[in-house]
């Protein structure tokens, strides 16, 4: 097909001709989750009527079967994110978890009394709360790189945090409240020189632009399936090979040992080590149909559509008296974030869902940065490359009836 044909793209999302309220349903809650195409929802039926068993352990056909296609899809991640070998990808429930294993594996193991743990204003409570818990345990500290006016966070300021104390600096590659795309390169570097671990949190980015990470060099990289259009209940973490090596696993139990006695447990390497127990195989195979979509459509492709389609999303924002903006910042991706004076952000939430349309509105598990802004909850419609101009104009008319009603209410 052409390069980008939107029309065409989105009669491969079943769900995007379901209507809600009586209207065609308008997802614009891409931030939260992605939908799926068919070819995801084929392969896991496909996965479940011919190749269902448990992985790895079995001599039958169905065991090799399932173990081909877990092991594939740990190649496509592994291809996706430009990883240099596949034992740098683990397998997890999501980002949420992701950090948590590096927390607590890596984490216990690396950070002790008055260490400090570097994160950013911007951060999602995932890439917060797993390192203040991992502080208190251990007596080390938590620094925050502050944001400038438009939602970006300040390197200069960054670079006044790093110190030889410095052990872990965990940052969001795109904020989810704000859609800032943060400079993550200067930040991998500058931490790199500061010698601490760099951890990126690529839980939405990864729909929206082309990641390397042979040339972006972080030590840890986080993401969820179903925010790429893959199965909820499973995510990745990425881990520089002979960091992961050299790191205690996190949880104990079957598949991640090479010999148990009651004396003593030889772990497994790299990744296996870090998988104990049956994991959410028919989704991790579901999350390479997803990226073996997004690489058909083309990363490159995405990326220009969707910048495209902020653009004029904002534009159209803008027009809509009363409604303010929050994060401005260059170099965005994808999320809008608004208050419309005259409404609580969930009644905002509420009357566009009566149009059909479907956006966030509330904290958007992001407080610190919202209340950097003055406020408590924001309205967020987040874009991905299925949505069209067509439906920002339905947004945007929505919006404009709200702000005549507000003025009347006044
Ligand atoms: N980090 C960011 C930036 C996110 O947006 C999210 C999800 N909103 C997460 C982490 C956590 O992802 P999950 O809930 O899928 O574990």
């Amino acid at each position: 097909r052409a390069p980008f044909d939107v029309h065409a793209v989105r009669r491969d999302f079943p769900i995007l001709a379901e209507r809600v309220n009586g209207r065609p349903l308008i997802w614009l809650d891409n931030a939260a989750t992605t939908q799926k195409p068919q070819a995801v929802i084929d392969r896991l039926a496909h996965f479940y009527a011919h190749e269902n068993s448990n992985i790895h352990r079995a001599a039958h056909e169905l065991a090799a079967r399932a173990t081909d296609a877990y092991e594939a899809a740990r190649q496509k991640v592994a291809r996706f994110l430009g990883a240099s070998s596949v034992e740098e990808i683990i397998f997890v429930r999501g980002a949420t978890e992701a950090i948590n294993l590096v927390a607590q594996s890596w984490g216990r193991q690396h950070i002790g009394k008055d260490d400090e743990i570097i994160v950013s204003h911007l951060e999602h409570h995932a890439n917060i709360v797993p390192w203040q818990m991992l502080a208190a345990e251990k007596g080390a500290k938590l620094r925050v790189i502050p944001v400038d006016d438009s939602g970006q966070i300040r390197l200069d300021e960054y670079q006044k945090l790093l110190n030889e104390r410095t052990r872990l600096v965990a940052v969001t590659q795109v904020s989810n409240a704000l859609g800032t795309v943060v400079p993550v390169q200067q930040v991998v570097e500058l931490g790199h020189r500061a010698g601490a671990c760099v951890l990126i949190d690529g839980a939405q980015a990864v729909s929206h632009l082309r990641v390397n990470l042979q040339q972006l060099g972080a030590d840890f990289y986080v993401f969820s399936g179903h925010k790429v259009f893959g199965p909820t209940g499973i995510g990745v973490v990425y881990g520089k090979r002979e960091i992961l090596e050299a790191t205690q696993p996190w949880q104990g139990g079957g598949n991640m040992i090479q010999d148990v006695t009651f004396e003593k447990t030889v772990y497994h390497g790299a990744p296996a080590r870090f998988e104990a127990g049956t994991g959410n195989i028919a989704d991790a195979v579901g999350l390479g149909a997803a990226l073996d979509y997004l690489e058909r459509i083309g990363l490159e492709n995405v990326a220009r559509y969707e910048h495209d389609l902020l653009a004029y999303a904002t534009q159209g924002l803008r027009t809509v008296p009363g409604l303010h903006l929050i994060g401005t910042a260059a170099d965005k991706t994808s999320v809008a974030s608004f208050v419309l004076d005259g409404y609580k952000t969930e009644e905002v939430g509420k009357l566009l869902n009566q149009d059909g349309i479907a956006v966030r509105a509330g904290h958007h598990c992001a407080q610190p940065i919202l209340r950097r802004f003055g406020v408590e909850a924001t309205v967020r419609p987040s874009l991905a490359f299925y949505n069209t101009c067509e439906e920002v104009d339905v947004l945007i008319a929505s919006l404009h009836r709200l702000a005549a009603a507000a003025g009347r209410r006044r």
